[in-house]
């Protein structure tokens, strides 16, 4: 028995090397990683520039409080991120996770609005489904009832809207009165709440493992800018799945020119090398935080110089081998492969995404949008069959219980043709 204990008894092959998009067992088993782990490895593994950074800033320092120190390395990576963001969005603070970022941006919203006279609002609203993260805070603002139920007496439940999903609802994604549908709801759920009440708005730019590679509906970005706007109420994008590159672009919201006034990141920052996050915050929040005394709160690791090497390190990654421009290029050519599957295999209902973040979504009768039986367990056996084959893909039932389960695809963004030619194949025989 080993001492280890994650979410089940089940144990999985024990890792033992990674390269590029593949991994191997410690029985020399190879697999294709079709993930990039949780969306992380954006960068694929072991890239040689990073781990000569590392070993450079490990030779250096590997730590420093940042009540004691600031570090080059956490000062180069601010001012890199800040040059990739909307202009307004200008101080950075880190983490090393995603839940951590979110629960940041949420108690940065918060000390803004009690510094600005503003203290009545508190409640942050956010999307069913959803997924923020797993501590209580991050939690409180997830729509996942599976997730969320066993915690209930320890959280204040916020507010939540759903997400929109036309696809299920039989509305046009192309049409902007859809976008404005779902997101005029956001606006009826403040007024019912009480502006005045209303701190934040969380959403993800493109649904993550909450609904599977969903894109909103054209219109509801913007409308969705223009209501926050109206209330008061700020708007933070969780960009810890989407951002660094994942959907063809830095960040997610780049696709809508949209201004948050708060973004967090993580996952693909830290690429799979070192734990670490970021919130990026426009000036003008931070400022009145500052004068009123600062900002009550942090995290021990935060910003440490090792992690911050290596983030500025996969960052050049990024840039350097137009990793953006190839996860566009790329996912054009998944999602139009995985729409070949769709044709072969009646079981997919639905095929979507931006980048590579790609999924699909299995149906028992794609014209009536049926999902198929929960008990079938569908998703976490194809995931299982997948494996087998040495091909690793990342999947959730979605997650308020509609047992639409999909199949996230989302390999590194250094993936090529040939790579997704082996993913295809893959599906294709784990399906059959
Ligand atoms: N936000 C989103 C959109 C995520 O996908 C995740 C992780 N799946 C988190 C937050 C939480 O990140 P972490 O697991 O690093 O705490």
């Amino acid at each position: 028995m080993s001492n280890l204990f994650y979410q089940g008894r089940g144990r999985k092959p024990v890792l033992d090397q990674a390269r590029g998009l593949y991994m191997w067992d410690t029985d020399g088993k190879r697999y294709l990683d079709g993930s990039s782990g949780a969306m992380v490895c954006n960068i694929g593994h072991s890239d040689p520039d990073v781990l000569a950074a590392m070993r450079r800033q490990m030779e250096k320092s590997t730590f420093g409080y940042r009540l004691h120190f600031e570090t080059e390395a956490s000062e180069k990576l601010a001012a890199r991120l800040a040059g990739l963001m909307p202009e307004h969005l200008t101080r950075v603070f880190f983490v090393s996770g995603g839940s951590e970022a979110v629960e940041s941006g949420m108690k940065m919203a918060r000390q803004h609005a009690l510094a600005t006279g503003q203290g009545s609002r508190w409640k942050v609203i956010s999307r069913q489904p959803s997924y923020h993260g797993c501590t209580l805070g991050a939690l409180a603002v997830t729509g996942y009832a599976a997730l969320t139920d066993p915690f209930e007496p320890m959280m204040r439940m916020m507010p939540r809207v759903p997400a929109p999903r036309a696809y299920l609802d039989g509305l046009d994604p192309d049409d902007e009165a859809t976008g404005h549908h779902y997101a005029d709801m956001l606006e009826q759920r403040i007024l019912e709440e009480g502006p005045e009440t209303v701190l934040a708005f969380i959403l993800e730019p493109v649904g993550g493992a909450s609904t599977g590679a969903l894109v909103p509906p054209k219109g509801y970005m913007e409308r969705i800018r223009e209501i926050c706007d109206r209330h008061g109420v700020l708007l933070i994008l969780d960009e810890v799945m989407t951002g660094a590159g994942r959907t063809g672009t830095f960040l997610g919201a780049e696709h809508w020119d949209l201004r948050p006034d708060i973004v967090v990141m993580s996952k693909g920052l830290g690429a799979g090398y070192v734990p670490l996050g970021a919130m990026i915050v426009d000036e003008r929040l931070v400022e009145p935080v500052l004068d009123a005394g600062g900002f009550a709160h942090g995290f021990t690791y935060a910003g440490n110089p090792l992690a911050c090497a290596a983030g500025l390190a996969v960052v050049d990654v990024i840039e350097n081998k137009g990793l953006c421009a190839n996860a566009a290029t790329m996912g054009g050519t998944l999602i139009a492969r995985l729409h070949g599957l769709m044709q072969k295999h009646e079981i997919i209902g639905d095929v979507r995404g931006k980048g590579l973040l790609t999924a699909f979504e299995f149906m028992s009768d794609r014209d009536a949008k049926t999902p198929l039986p929960r008990e079938l367990n569908a998703y976490q056996r194809f995931v299982d069959i997948a494996y087998q084959r040495g091909l690793i893909v990342y999947s959730r039932r979605t997650h308020d219980g509609y047992s639409g389960d999909h199949i996230l695809v989302c390999p590194p963004l250094i993936a090529t043709e040939d790579h997704l030619d082996e993913i295809i194949d893959g599906l294709d025989a784990s399906l059959d």
